[in-house]
């Protein structure tokens, strides 16, 4: 994972119901307990603040930070927790607040804690962003009667985006013999997104996501232009009409998909995944899932750690089987986005790139010998 560099990557691409997002410093990452890095030059700037007296932590603890024994004075460190949260974490009745923001601003927090909520792809000419819902003030933003839409903007002076770094590699692939172009890639995800917005149901944009997946993942070379190929599988998913003709995609249930998430979340916060899975409450308005399937079509790392289309839609029918079993859009977040080690669930879930049928028949007549009769 890297910090996207300037020049080409200026371009930052994210969802229309994300763009009016800002913290609002509601404290749900600051109280989670996990470790938040602070690198070298904040964590100097922070340590001359405590002693010149200007900065106070929230929490009463002797030691602010976590560091290494052998580490030298000016290496990175961990920001200590309690059992209430971050040291600089205040809660009181009227509202939560980070003690070293208020003080020393913006600039003086952490990377992880500029970066939250923030989920990022960076490509080659642009950085793709998304949100997660574990945040509060997202989970409301999905609540906003938005069309979901692809929006582009410029990069803003000092913006910290880090994510997943695919400038220097391949594009997604279309299934794990053959990989897409770039533009194909972003051609597809707009579609997706334009099916999720048009469906009548979340279900419905599944079935529907499932459809084009199946028209495109067979595609050779030999065939034409795949960005066309693309055009022609999503032209009739877009409309109001309910597709027909195609099979109906089987999904897993969500027993299979709660295992499934638990086992790639490293162990010591297994039982944190755990639990939040097994919170069940009302399912969520059908507006708020597709827009919370639209946030996990966009910017989706599987497509970039997985082996193909396929892949790409198993992650976001984990996310519709969640909602669907009245798991919060929060705790779908919480473990998808935070607990859950990306990389494991993309092997996980590479089971579903079974080649097409198409694609058998091509390879059969492939190795056939030439004296094999016809
Ligand atoms: S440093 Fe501030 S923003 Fe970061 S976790 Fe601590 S309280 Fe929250």
């Amino acid at each position: 994972m890297t910090d996207a560099p300037g020049g080409p990557t200026d371009l930052v691409c994210t969802l229309s119901f994300f763009s009016g997002y800002a913290c609002r410093e509601r404290g749900a990452c600051c109280t989670a307990g996990w470790p938040i890095p602070i690198e070298r030059e904040p964590l100097a700037r922070v340590r001359r603040a405590l002693t010149d007296g200007l900065l106070h932590p929230a929490s009463r603890t002797s030691d602010l930070f976590v560091v290494s024994p052998d580490a030298p004075d000016d290496a990175p460190a961990l920001v200590a927790c309690t059992s209430t949260g971050c040291v600089f974490h205040r809660a009181d009745a009227a509202r939560a607040r980070c003690e070293l923001q208020r003080t020393l601003g913006v600039a003086a927090l952490p990377h992880a804690c500029r970066q939250f909520p923030r989920v990022v792809v960076a490509a080659p000419n642009r950085l793709s962003v998304t949100l997660s819902a574990f945040c509060p003030t997202v989970t409301e933003l999905l609540h906003d009667d938005v069309e979901p839409a692809i929006v582009a903007r410029s990069r803003a002076e000092g913006e910290v985006l880090t994510g997943l770094d695919t400038t220097g590699g391949l594009p997604p692939a279309l299934r794990p013999d053959m990989l897409m172009s770039w533009e194909a890639w972003w051609r597809w995800e707009a579609a997706a997104i334009r099916v999720i917005r048009d469906a009548g149901t979340s279900a419905e944009a599944i079935a529907r996501l499932s459809i084009a997946v199946e028209r495109v993942r067979g595609w050779h070379p030999a065939d034409g232009n795949l960005e066309e190929r693309i055009d022609t599988a999503f032209a009739p998913l877009t409309s109001c009409l309910p597709p027909t003709g195609d099979a109906p995609p089987t999904l897993p249930d969500i027993d299979t998909v709660v295992d499934g998430l638990v086992g790639c979340v490293p162990g010591p916060f297994q039982q944190t995944a755990h639990e939040a899975l097994m919170r069940r409450g009302r399912p969520v308005r059908d507006d708020v899932r597709r827009r919370l399937l639209a946030a996990h079509a966009f910017a989706n790392w599987t497509a970039h750690l997985g082996e193909g289309l396929r892949t790409w839609l198993r992650s976001i029918a984990s996310v519709h089987v969640l909602l669907e079993g009245g798991i919060a859009p929060r705790d779908v977040d919480l473990v998808l986005r935070h607990l859950a080690d990306p990389a494991a669930l993309a092997r996980r879930w590479r089971g579903v790139e079974a080649p097409p049928p198409a694609l058998r028949q091509r390879a059969r007549r492939a190795v056939k010998a030439p004296s094999d009769p016809e």
